[in-house]
């Protein structure tokens, strides 16, 4: 607003100036005029001498106001002295400048601005020669005052400084009150901003249904807010369900340890708890390794050291612990032969991969079923599918499955976190790769991952 003012105040200031000027020079011009259409009568006359006298200080008179003929008329001769026939006795001495008669006696006129003494004001004169035949016979001189001039510049710029500072005022109080009206709501919505915290990430910016750059401003911030609430709930629910796994196999630690002690248990009893012990520690290191491995994914902090793959050979690590899995559910599992493919990356995090995809096809799939895990080259990319003849998941599930703790109402009770897949995706991700299902529900599932093959595989 301060800026606005000053701009307005320079605008006005340089429009005055202009104004000024140009009334100034307009008046001028005015008196110019007058001057010379006087002094070409009066030259006019004094070509016929019998004229003179008398007549033509009316003819002055009745241009200039009463009594002006005695004070801004002369008649000289071409020399520069009076012209006795308008009795020179009362005559103004107006001044005579040795330019202007020289411009005279080159048949010029001059005008001159000149302060006369006693008089208030400065005054006009125009010095005229008269011609006749190629020949200067007389000089004209006739002036008039600038009082006139004067008293309406002042006036105009009393006029100016009066009207300039209410005008400024409220071109300003104006200014001021708009742009509060047009940022009020800015306010209200830096005041919004303010109430939201991460607690209360539910409320809104109000907007309008303006097309306008605010309203398109609020809804952004509201998208940007929905995205916040949304990753902030993904963020607790991952803490509360991490929790919640967690508390599982501590509280069987705990019941196997208190029965332990209650008891006076012979060795072998001793060995057994122990043992029992020992299993829940291990899923429970598991499980937090594979949280911490999530977390730090998460948060762009898992440095993949790439060294070559052979993924044949991470397939041969793989498959006889899967054809345990295979053979203890009753499932007939089938892995083809596989291409020398090399891929850059973590063999222990693929292994991980093929081992969670070809796991959960086992462990999905009902005895009797088959499973094959097939790896191949296509392309630039190794793709390895894992399909099963499982119940399949219901297209509402698929966009989910991924997910950290997602686990189907049909999955719960059998054992795992809802990790898995979770694990599976970050891990793709990270050889930048993609993995996708598809599935029939009841007709089983197909997971297809590809990665990218190393450079010198071409
Ligand atoms: P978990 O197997 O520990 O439940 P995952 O992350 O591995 O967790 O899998 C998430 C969910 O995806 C499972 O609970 C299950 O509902 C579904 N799912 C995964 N693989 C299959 C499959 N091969 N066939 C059917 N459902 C599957």
């Amino acid at each position: 607003i301060v800026w606005y003012t000053a701009l307005l105040t320079a605008t006005l200031a340089a429009l005055s100036a202009t104004t000024l000027v140009l009334l100034d020079r307009s008046l001028h011009t005015n008196v110019d005029t007058s001057l010379l259409s006087l002094a070409q009568a009066i030259a006019e006359t004094v070509r016929r001498p019998t004229a003179l006298g008398p007549g033509l200080d009316e003819l002055v008179e009745s241009m200039l106001g009463p009594g002006a003929a005695e004070r801004f008329f002369r008649l000289l001769d071409p020399r520069g002295r009076p012209d006795p026939r308008l009795a020179p006795r009362d005559r103004a001495q107006l001044p005579l400048s040795t330019e202007a008669l020289r411009n005279a006696a080159d048949g010029h006129e001059t005008y001159e601005t000149l302060t006369l003494a006693g008089r208030p004001a400065p005054v006009r004169i125009l010095t005229m020669p008269v011609v006749e035949q190629g020949r200067v016979i007389q000089v004209v001189q006739v002036a008039m005052s600038l009082e006139p001039v004067e008293t309406a510049r002042s006036r105009f710029l009393l006029i100016l400084l009066g009207l300039a500072p209410p005008a400024l005022l409220v071109a300003g109080v104006g200014g001021w009150f708009l742009a509060r009206r047009a940022l009020a709501p800015v306010d209200a919505m830096v005041d919004a901003a303010r109430r939201i915290e991460a607690e209360d990430l539910s409320r809104r910016i109000e907007t309008s249904d303006n097309e306008d750059e605010l309203s398109r401003l609020g809804a952004v911030l509201n998208d940007m807010l929905a995205r916040l609430e949304r990753s902030f709930a993904t963020v607790s629910q991952f803490s509360a369900d991490a929790a919640h796994e967690l508390r599982t196999p501590l509280t069987i630690l705990k019941g196997e340890i208190e029965v332990a002690l209650r008891s006076s248990p012979g060795e072998e009893e001793h060995r057994r708890v122990l043992t029992s012990c020992l299993e829940e520690v291990d899923r429970l290191s598991a499980l937090v390794e594979d949280l911490l491995f999530l977390a730090r994914s998460d948060s762009g902090n898992v440095q993949l050291t790439e060294t070559p793959v052979n993924l044949a050979s991470v397939m041969a690590d793989v498959t006889p612990a899967l054809h345990a899995l295979a053979d203890a559910a009753g499932v007939t599992l089938s892995v083809p032969p596989v291409p020398q493919l090399w891929v850059g990356g973590s063999t222990s995090m693929l292994f991980r991969l093929i081992f969670n995809l070809g796991e959960n096809a086992i462990k999905y799939t009902p005895a009797g079923g088959r499973v094959d895990i097939v790896l191949g080259q296509h392309g630039a990319d190794a793709e390895l599918e894992v399909r099963d003849t499982g119940p399949g998941i219901a297209p509402n599930e698929q966009a989910h499955i991924f997910d950290r703790f997602y686990r189907s109402d049909r999955a719960r009770g059998r054992g795992g976190a809802g990790l898995g897949l979770a694990l599976a995706r970050s891990i793709v991700v990270l050889h930048r790769g993609a993995i996708t299902v598809e599935s029939i529900p009841g007709a089983g599932s197909r997971f297809r991952v590809v990665l990218p093959l190393a450079a010198m595989q071409g």
